[in-house]
């Protein structure tokens, strides 16, 4: 089975509305369709996702083009006194179609752990929308060579109780923490080596379908010069970067080097 790639840009609290549309029209323009969805069929899934506020500026921007739209966050429930947060409903009605969870600087400054995960993915796949579930290890966790437990919990615990149908709207993102934002990228072996062991832990609990049909994304310090190889490998079915993603040529570059993949 083929996984089709997918090249997610996370924005984090970069662009105002206007910057954003900017930056989208820029990536149109890069991106060798043009942005035009029919022709896009052979090439790789392109998200943005956006700062909440910039989401419906972006998404009327990349009306009819093949760049979707996600969020970088969701809340578990539907409504209520939660301040601050923002419901699955409220992203749907603004066009978000995936949403990160779990990102590394949520679990890091907002107190994010593998249970809220679990909800938030929950929340995410009931109401439609694919959930990009971020799990990777500290520069200390892998010093201690602590690499494997620690992402076998995040994804154990993370993904805890969805069923094989679920996995259509759940991708994994492997992000060691020790790259992202620092330009210190995993070596292509290091990448593969976890992905793979993310896959095994993925048949061994869901079975080998689920295994064989999830993507899983590779993050940290992606970039046009080191996405070729990163992508080359065999568990590694896509990028959830950065820094590069606002560059519109650059994020473009990486979605090009997905080609033929
Ligand atoms: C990220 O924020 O998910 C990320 C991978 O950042 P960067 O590409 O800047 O390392």
């Amino acid at each position: 089975m083929s996984r089709k790639i997918l090249i997610a840009g996370n924005w984090k609290m970069n662009k105002t509305a206007a910057e954003g549309v900017a930056l989208v029209k820029a990536l149109k323009a890069a991106l060798p369709c043009g942005g035009v969805k029919r022709d896009c069929v052979h090439g790789p899934e392109v998200l943005v996702c956006p700062p909440f506020l910039t989401i419906p500026a972006v998404v009327a921007e990349v009306a009819g083009t093949c760049v979707k739209v996600g969020a970088q966050n969701i809340h578990f429930k539907d409504c209520g006194a939660f301040t601050g947060e923002v419901s699955a409903a409220m992203l749907k009605e603004a066009g978000a179609t995936h949403v990160i969870i779990g990102h590394s600087e949520r679990r890091q400054y907002f107190g994010e752990t593998d249970e809220t995960v679990n909800l938030r993915a929950k929340t995410a796949v009931a109401e439609g929308l694919t959930a990009i579930v971020c799990v990777g290890e500290t520069l200390a966790e892998r010093e201690a060579e602590k690499t494997f437990d620690v992402v076998e919990r995040q994804t154990k615990t993370g993904l805890a109780g969805f069923t094989a149908a679920d996995f259509d709207k759940i991708v994994i993102a492997y992000e060691p923490v020790w790259a992202i934002g620092t330009g210190k990228v995993a070596t292509d072996d290091q990448a593969q080596e976890v992905h793979a062991f993310i896959r095994k832990t993925l048949s061994e609990v869901f079975g080998a379908d689920v295994a064989e049909k999830t993507r899983i994304l590779y993050g940290g310090s992606m970039n046009a010069k080191n996405a070729a190889g990163l992508l080359a490998q065999n568990d590694i079915d896509g990028g959830l970067i950065g820094g590069a993603s606002l560059k519109a040529e650059e994020f473009a570059a990486i979605a090009i080097s997905a080609l033929g993949k």
